[in-house]
């Protein structure tokens, strides 16, 4: 019996796993992936939003502006990769002030610091390679840039040192009301039974919703698309680079990433299915139409890769967090599009007060609050370096050479809490594959890797997800 049991392993699911395990609960987390961090946590724009977009009154904007500002603490204790390198929404004519002007005055209302709405003067020397038909921007310090994947992987791995439960592979089916206890049943014939629910499913979360006998919203998916760009233009733009925001959403960006690349995009296009992830040329020349109005010289060809990220909305254009109408206990975190990564730790603090709601929380005496990040080899100083090779060889062999990543770092990423079990999961933790040749020299050695630390034959390592097998057979009974 578990006081409470987390569906998905979402930045969200693992945010709300981190917060609650501050309490003497007994907690577990469902993940039907093979991996934490392989819905849309994994691909977005990485945005910690000021909180000046979403509408006064909304949850999104209450959340999203406590989000952010816990956020600089979590990333410190946390050790997630986090700049604060402030936004500015650029306005090329009167119609887009008057939107920065409105702007403004919902953020000031949402409480957003650090906003102002500043000249084309200024905006030039903060940004010399913006377009030089822009008119005025709303500059906002308080927004940066985060790594999501890194984010979800800190909070998950930091609760299970404080002893949450996770369970991959683990897809719920169904959801019943027990005489004590609500019972969950997962697609390996596995029930668990708990006395409070929280459905953190992201694009799933109305089907969740329904095996509870909830029907109070449908996710309508839609797709954003994106390019990542090479690292040597990262000096095309220093703050997030917004167009002014439409009814689809907050509009084409420019940003650098903690990584040190620039992402352009993302569209945002009604899909039928939650799970298309495709990337079309239509979607990719409307990103590209925007970013170079906004920054002209803009090096498209230097694109490395393109993603996309499919968002779990809902008609509703809200969070739309409430208890189920069928069964006392259950939760369903609903509509947690964007800014749902920026308001990831708000979100958690909800589901905290719900959850006291039902238990009585008793803080851990024992809470270990901080966690260390695997330490990125090639950035440590000399006498860093020579005390982690006493140890470790393993530090001493690069295996990617775009983004230098040593075999220390895979071998040490497969093996923490949480750990990484495929090639993508490694390329999220610790970024082997995410440089120019993403994956083409360092793949292979990565797989190799894999198979060996974890024990199982290196045709069974996976991409990603189940079915994603990379190498299917033998060829002369070489490898
Ligand atoms: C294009 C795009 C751009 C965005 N940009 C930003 C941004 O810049 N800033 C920002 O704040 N937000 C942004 N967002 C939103 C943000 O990415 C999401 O709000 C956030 O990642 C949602 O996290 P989650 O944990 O709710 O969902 P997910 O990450 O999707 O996690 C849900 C998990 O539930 C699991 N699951 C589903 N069904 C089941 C089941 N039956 N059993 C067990 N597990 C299950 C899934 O496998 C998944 O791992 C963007 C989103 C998109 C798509």
């Amino acid at each position: 019996m578990y006081d409470c049991l987390i569906i998905g392993a979402g930045v969200v699911g693992a945010a709300t796993a981190r917060e609650l395990s501050k309490y003497n609960l007994k907690i577990a987390v469902l993940e039907k992936g093979t991996e934490v961090c392989q819905g849309t946590s994994k691909s977005n724009s990485a945005i910690v939003h000021g909180g000046y977009d979403a509408s006064y009154g909304t949850l999104k904007g209450k959340l999203n502006v406590r989000g952010t500002r816990l956020f600089e603490d979590l990333s410190k204790e946390l050790n997630i990769p986090f700049d604060k390198c402030g936004s500015l929404v650029l306005a090329f004519n009167d119609e887009d002030e008057k939107k920065l002007e409105e702007l403004y005055e919902n953020g000031q209302k949402n409480g957003v610091k650090g906003l102002k709405i500043i000249e084309k003067d200024e905006i030039l020397m903060m940004e010399p390679n913006v377009s030089r038909e822009v008119t005025k921007a709303l500059y906002c310090s308080e927004a940066g840039i985060i790594c999501p994947f890194n984010a979800t992987f800190a909070f998950i791995e930091n609760a299970m040192d404080n002893g949450v439960e996770l369970f991959l592979d683990e897809k719920v089916i169904g959801i019943d009301k027990g005489d004590d206890a609500i019972i969950v049943r997962t697609e390996k014939g596995i029930e668990f039974q708990t006395k409070i629910l929280i459905n953190s499913a992201g694009l799933y979360s109305d089907e969740i919703a329904n095996l509870a006998g909830d029907y109070e919203f449908s996710v309508n998916p839609r797709r954003g698309e994106y390019r990542i760009l090479d690292k040597k233009v990262s000096d095309i733009v220093k703050h997030v680079i917004f167009t002014t925001p439409t009814k689809a959403g907050k509009g084409v960006l420019v940003s650098p990433t903690v990584h040190g690349n620039i992402i352009v995009g993302p569209t945002s296009d009604p899909i039928e299915d939650k799970e298309d992830t495709r990337t079309t040329d239509l979607g990719i020349n409307k990103v590209d139409e925007v970013a170079l109005r906004l920054v002209p010289n803009l090096a498209l060809n230097e694109t490395i890769r393109v993603f996309a990220g499919v968002r779990a909305s809902i008609s509703q254009g809200d969070f739309l967090i409430y208890e189920s109408k069928n069964i006392k206990g259950i939760l369903h975190l609903g509509g947690i599009d964007s800014p749902g990564l920026a308001s990831s730790p708000a979100i958690a603090e909800e589901v905290r007060d719900f959850v006291a709601k039902y238990i009585n929380l008793v803080k851990k005496t024992d809470f270990v609050k901080e966690r260390r990040a695997i330490p990125h080899f090639y950035d440590l100083s000399d006498a860093e370096k020579e005390e982690i090779l006493k140890t470790n060889p393993n530090y001493k062999k690069i295996i990617c050479r775009c983004e230098m990543i040593t075999e220390g770092e895979i071998v040490e990423a497969i093996h923490r809490n949480a750990g990484a079990r495929t090639v993508d999961g490694i390329k999220r933790r610790v970024r082997p594959g995410s440089g120019r040749c993403q994956g083409g020299f360092c793949g292979p050695r990565v797989l190799e890797i894999l198979s060996r630390e974890l024990g199982i034959p290196v045709e069974e390592i996976l991409k990603e997800s189940q079915g994603s097998n990379i190498v299917v057979g033998r060829t002369k009974g070489v490898l």
